[in-house]
């Protein structure tokens, strides 16, 4: 009896043993896996963290590709490409027979830049640039598209522009440059810019060479040049004549000046004003 009676507690002990030794494998396993677990969870986080630090890369990548370092405009290869996509749409809706306004392009470019270098230096220069780039964006539209297309030469992209309204726009620019001058050697200096425009396309088309009709607003600037800077000249189709891009491309802007196709608008001259006498408030 005796000895059955240790066989049994045996078998008791025994199975208590096999039974906790079960108990702390199962216990270990358990923590195993929730530390596994763990860090699996933590290298998914760390996964996603090094993934969104990439995609805010590339979108940063691709904002400073499109930016101009010195001004934080546009930069010329974005307002290309802007204008080439912009002109592909336009024509598409001409040839659906639902037209769009043509944009207004604006090129501007400050008077006697050159100048601001030579007397106070390079680095002078490009406060200017920034001073009147900010100025440029406190008198443009959410819908504006700024562009900075060489040195001190930039493109205003209006998507919708009566051009009757395009002499205003510029006014307030010029008051807004008048009132905030750039304080340079400890002296404030005015910063004054001409102006020149047309439209794109300036007859209904369906060619999408967005440089011709940058050409045209070119030309009137450097008319608004060559009358005196400090103001602002546009070259408008006149009359009825429909012009397609490939006679465009073959005919000067001086001969569609002297045939009529093209008019100067010159708010300056039509209201018989000088500089001087402008107000800019
Ligand atoms: P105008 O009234 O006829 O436009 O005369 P301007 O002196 O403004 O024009 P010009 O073309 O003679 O000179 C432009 C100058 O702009 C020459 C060039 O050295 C300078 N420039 C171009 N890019 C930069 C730039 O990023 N920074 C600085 N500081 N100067 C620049
Ligand atoms: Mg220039
Ligand atoms: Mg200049």
């Amino acid at each position: 009896r005796n000895r059955q009676q240790r066989q049994w507690i045996g078998g008791m002990v025994a199975s208590l043993l096999a039974l906790l030794l079960f108990a702390v494998l199962a216990y270990r396993q358990s923590r195993l896996r929730q530390r596994l677990y763990r860090q699996l969870e933590q290298s998914h986080a760390e996964l996603a963290e090094q993934r969104q630090s990439l995609a805010d890369l590339n979108a940063e990548i691709i904002h400073q590709s499109e930016q101009d370092a010195l001004t934080g405009l546009c930069n010329r290869r974005y307002g290309q490409t802007w204008l080439e996509r912009k002109m592909l749409a336009l024509a598409n809706d001409f040839q659906q027979g639902t037209p769009s306004p043509p944009l207004l392009l604006m090129l501007l470019d400050i008077d006697h830049f050159k100048s601001i270098n030579d007397q106070h230096g390079h680095q002078a220069g490009d406060r200017a640039l920034t001073h009147f780039s900010a100025v440029l964006r406190q008198c443009s539209r959410p819908d504006d598209v700024l562009v900075r297309w060489g040195g001190e030469e930039f493109l205003w992209i209006f998507p919708q522009m009566n051009p009757l309204e395009v002499d205003a726009v510029f006014q307030r620019l010029r008051a807004s440059l008048h009132s905030q001058p750039l304080q340079l050697s400890g002296e404030p200096q005015i910063i004054k810019v001409s102006a020149g425009y047309g439209l794109a396309p300036a007859w209904p088309t369906a060619d999408t060479d967005w440089a011709l009709w940058l050409n045209i607003a070119d030309a009137a600037l450097y008319r608004a040049k060559a009358g005196g800077r400090d103001r602002i000249m546009g070259l408008l189709p006149s009359g009825q004549v429909h012009m397609d891009a490939a006679t465009l491309a073959q005919t000067s802007i001086a001969e569609m000046l002297h045939d009529g196709r093209l008019r100067e608008q010159d708010m300056l001259r039509d209201s018989n004003d000088t500089a001087a006498d402008r107000p800019v408030h």
